[in-house]
């Protein structure tokens, strides 16, 4: 026989990304706990990482997890390196340097118009 099934969808709490598969196409989970344990199974739903669910029932994407965690702890910034922005790469260089978190992959640049705290964080 056929039966209509409710089914679940997994979204992201930060960025409202709808979990979906390596290629792109959205997954629909039996239920709730079919869905948080498919999308925090390791790689995730699409294979790019596992999404994380806080105590509180948020989800957060693969993407977004480790923004949270640079919000709450700051930063894991890497080597400093020479900015390697459009302007640069059009003048030969902008001599101004750069920097990337190592989890959230932001970029911090000491371009005047760029945030940059010099910090070690
Ligand atoms: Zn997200
Ligand atoms: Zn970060
Ligand atoms: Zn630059």
């Amino acid at each position: 026989m056929l039966r209509k099934h409710p089914y679940a969808v997994a979204v992201c709490d930060s960025c409202g990304t709808t979990a979906s598969d390596a290629a792109g196409v959205i997954v629909h989970f039996f239920d709730e706990g079919d869905a948080l344990e498919a999308v925090t199974s390791e790689g995730g739903p699409d294979g790019a990482g596992a999404w994380e669910v806080l105590p509180t029932l948020e989800l957060y994407c693969s993407a977004c997890h480790p923004r949270l965690i640079c919000a709450y702890v700051g930063h894991r910034w890497g080597e400093e390196h020479q900015c390697m922005c459009v302007d640069g790469y059009l003048s030969g260089g902008c001599g101004e340097r750069a920097k990337v978190c190592r989890r959230c992959r932001e970029v911090r640049t000491t371009h005047q118009h760029d945030q940059y705290d010099g910090g070690t964080r």
